[in-house]
């Protein structure tokens, strides 16, 4: 559906419920029209929480000394791919703070090609979401059989950008889209988003996301609620955000809104939906998202890699993730995508 600007910035502002309800069922309706019915599951593994950048919204940023640090074992990354596969995941995603040294990009490679090893008979989908990288690095890895990364441009407004990012070259917004660029390029179906109800931003930034995605011809999309960490700077900044349920339902019309504007592509009904309501991420998938990330870190390490404060999963194992989702699902008769890779169609029709 074709939706301009003004249009997508009254729906943004929306308060009449039989309209906002219209238009999720709207968006659910076009989902299934253009994506099918089923949902996608992705085995999510959190690798690493050690990081070079140090964003100002986020919990594992390099200057909190708070942060206990881990990183993952080969064996333990190939026990939670070896549980998606057996569970029927179809595809892992594998996600964890930025680095760029040689051990780091040398060992992703060498742990991917070994995922592929292991799911040989039914090869697992990979995804990466290891923020930016050389171009070279995007290619050694989509070599070893990465098809996949999601790369969130966190807000598509550059003065944004840059108060919610430390100054300086580290943390470029010219950077980052270059970054989405080379990805594209190297021919990983490319997925991106943004935090929504930061500080700072309005409606109008939210519908210029939202135009910016559609520009960008993305196949993918995560976004979710901005919450707030207690030991991150942006913390001070606390009472100058919407109340939390203003922010899942402003991420809610993202959700539809982006479905109508782009029908084939993925959408992620993400953690931090879930984390401000008990059914956020059920919510989305009725509002048109079509993938959903389970947690499959192990137990030990996962409070550690708290992004934002009461994130959840934290206290389950990767099996309850599961079968809390799987509960879910069949209530509402929606299927879920076993054994497959559910790939964009919208990359696949391109
Ligand atoms: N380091 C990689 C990167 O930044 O792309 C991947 C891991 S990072 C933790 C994944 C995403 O977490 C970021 O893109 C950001 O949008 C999200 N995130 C970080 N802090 C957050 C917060 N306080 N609230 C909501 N989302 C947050
Ligand atoms: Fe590191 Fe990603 Fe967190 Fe930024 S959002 S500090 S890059 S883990």
């Amino acid at each position: 559906m074709e939706l301009d600007r003004g249009q997508i910035i009254d729906l943004l502002n929306e308060r009449d419920p039989q309209v906002v309800s219209q238009l999720f069922d709207e968006a659910y309706r076009t989902k299934v029209e253009n994506v099918g019915e089923s949902v996608y599951l992705r085995g999510l593994i959190e690798i690493s929480n050690i990081c070079r950048k140090n964003c100002l919204y986020c919990g594992i940023r390099s200057d909190n000394s708070a942060v206990v640090r881990y990183q993952l074992s080969n064996d333990d990354v190939l026990g939670a791919a070896k549980f998606a596969l057996d569970a029927g995941y179809g595809s892992i995603v594998i996600q964890g703070g930025e680095r760029q040294d040689k051990a780091f990009v040398k060992d992703i490679k060498r742990l991917i090609k070994k995922i592929k090893r292991l799911s040989r008979k039914n090869p697992l989908g990979i995804t990466l979401s290891l923020g930016e990288q050389p171009i070279e690095v995007y290619e050694d890895w989509f070599d070893a059989g990465a098809h996949r990364y999601l790369l969130r441009i966190e807000t598509s407004n550059e003065e944004l950008y840059n108060m919610i990012h430390p100054s300086g070259d580290l943390h470029s917004f010219n950077s980052r889209v270059q970054a989405l660029l080379n990805l594209k390029y190297t021919g990983y179906q490319v997925g991106t988003g943004v935090m929504i109800g930061l500080p700072f931003q309005t409606t109008e930034h939210l519908a210029d996301d939202l135009l910016f995605f559609r520009d960008f011809d993305i196949d993918m999309c995560g976004m979710g609620p901005y919450l707030e960490h207690s030991q991150t700077p942006m913390w001070a900044l606390r009472n100058n955000i919407l109340p939390p349920e203003e922010r899942l339902t402003l991420s809610l019309k993202m959700v539809a809104l982006l479905r109508l504007m782009m029908p084939d592509i993925n959408i992620a009904a993400t953690t931090a939906m879930q984390t401000l309501h008990p059914e956020g991420r059920e919510m989305a998938i009725m509002a048109g998202a079509n993938v959903i990330m389970p947690n499959m870190t192990i137990q030990d390490v996962r409070a550690n890699y708290q992004i934002y404060e009461n994130k959840l999963g934290i206290e389950d194992d990767a099996a309850i993730s599961k079968s809390k989702l799987e509960e879910f699902l069949s209530k509402k008769s929606i299927p879920i995508g076993l054994n497959q890779w559910g790939d964009s169609l919208h990359f696949i029709n391109r």
